[in-house]
């Protein structure tokens, strides 16, 4: 670290770090001072050259770094790392408690006071997601807080930062004792297996839970159930177990269909019984009319972009048209649900697409109810990109 580094920022953007912003953008700065490397602390000043905040510098999709306090006597060391975890840590005590649900997010970034760091809990290990180079400089730091801090059997580690181009994919063993995976975790008394040394995902998005307890819980029985963009079946084991005659579920990557079957096999569903494609979602639709099969209840959660051979996907862009295709083989008074974690779109945005999308089809429909994120993804109200996730439950009329 060096005192050197200096960034301007507009006097305005100084205002907002003062309230509680705390991405920084290119955009922001005025200038640069310093030879500043990823994960350098930095002053960030005002146009007066003023103190403002310290912050990291690490590059992301997302912007440049992180405001990590706008307190000038606060130094960022193992302490800091340490008093902060602790913070978010107790925020989640209930979580900690629970005996029906097992997983949990301990540590949600910019939302607990460090961007670009977040940490799940999985029955007994930690995971730790760094998404740039330069938080990934305090690694030290976050294992010592973590280890001083609570109980693990392991801690793995995901950086989800480029290097070359692209998630790197090795060992993310870091401490502790090696698990055995698939290892399983509790929601809401389900059962999920995940694997948290097996690439970048781990088998289940903890985001959804609460929408998940609510398939189970009031949209299910008695019903078919289409899953789409499924990848491990989450839905579709909270679909089943909430007493769906069918689940069918539609993912394009070859691994879904097993991993499908292991997350229905670990409910002691008969995975013989529900159906699995490994399909692109529109090619499903096109067989499912011309099979003329329709569904009390669409499931839509797609990734915010994808490219598969013959389609690419963009949540900003094809939201509409995925949603009026799925529209064609729902019950007319059947229910979608709608998901999105494309973070630069409103919710306000979200609902415009799919009204363009119904509309279209001629479909008119009302809005049962609405998701965010869950309360251990705890937001920052002064980073709107941080409540990314937008769930809209539609009935169709
Ligand atoms: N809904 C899932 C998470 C989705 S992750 C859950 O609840 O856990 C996004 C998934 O979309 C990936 O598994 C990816 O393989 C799949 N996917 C991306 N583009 C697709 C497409 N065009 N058709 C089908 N699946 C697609």
């Amino acid at each position: 670290m060096s005192r050197n580094n200096k960034w301007i920022v507009k006097n305005k953007i100084a205002e907002q770090i003062k309230k509680g912003l705390s991405l920084l953008t290119a955009d922001a700065l005025i200038s640069k001072k310093g030879n500043v490397q990823e994960g350098d602390i930095i002053h960030i000043v005002d146009e007066r050259e003023h103190f403002v905040a310290k912050a990291y510098y690490g590059e992301q999709n997302k912007g440049i770094g992180w405001v990590l306090t706008t307190d000038k006597q606060t130094k960022i060391d193992e302490s800091f790392f340490k008093v902060t975890l602790k913070k978010a840590f107790n925020r989640r005590a209930t979580f900690y408690q629970s005996e029906d649900t097992t997983a949990f997010r301990v540590f949600n970034g910019e939302g607990d006071g460090i961007g670009g760091l977040t940490i799940e809990y999985f029955a007994g290990y930690y995971v730790i997601n760094w998404y740039s180079a330069g938080i990934y400089t305090y690694k030290q730091d976050v294992i010592q807080a973590l280890e001083s801090l609570v109980d693990f059997h392991a801690i793995y580690e995901k950086k989800r930062f480029k290097q070359k181009g692209a998630y790197i994919e090795d060992d993310d063993f870091v401490t502790g004792t090696r698990g055995e995976f698939p290892i399983i975790i509790k929601e809401n008394n389900m059962n999920y297996a995940v694997d948290l040394n097996d690439g970048a995902m781990t088998g289940i998005f903890l985001d959804q839970r609460e929408v998940r307890k609510a398939v189970r819980d009031t949209y299910v029985e008695g019903k078919r159930v289409l899953n789409t963009f499924s990848y491990t079946g989450a839905f579709s084991v909270a679909a089943s177990l909430g007493g769906a005659v069918q689940t069918t579920s539609v993912d394009v990557a070859k691994r879904s269909l097993p991993k499908t079957k292991e997350q229905l096999q670990v409910n002691n569903i008969d995975d013989e019984q529900e159906k699995i494609h490994v399909m692109d979602v529109f090619e499903y639709v096109k067989y499912a009319r011309r099979k003329k099969l329709v569904f009390d209840l669409v499931i839509l959660d797609p990734p915010s972009f994808a490219r598969t051979k013959k389609y690419t996907f963009s949540a900003a862009k094809d939201y509409a048209k995925l949603v009026s295709e799925v529209a064609s083989i729902t019950e007319k008074n059947g229910i979608i649900i709608a998901s999105t974690n494309h973070a630069a779109q409103s919710m306000k945005q979200f609902k415009a697409q799919l009204n363009k999308g119904l509309n279209k089809a001629n479909i008119s429909y009302q809005i049962k109810e609405e998701y965010r994120l869950p309360e251990d993804f705890r937001i920052n109200q002064h980073d709107p990109q941080s409540n990314y996730l937008k769930v809209v439950v539609l009935e169709l009329m």
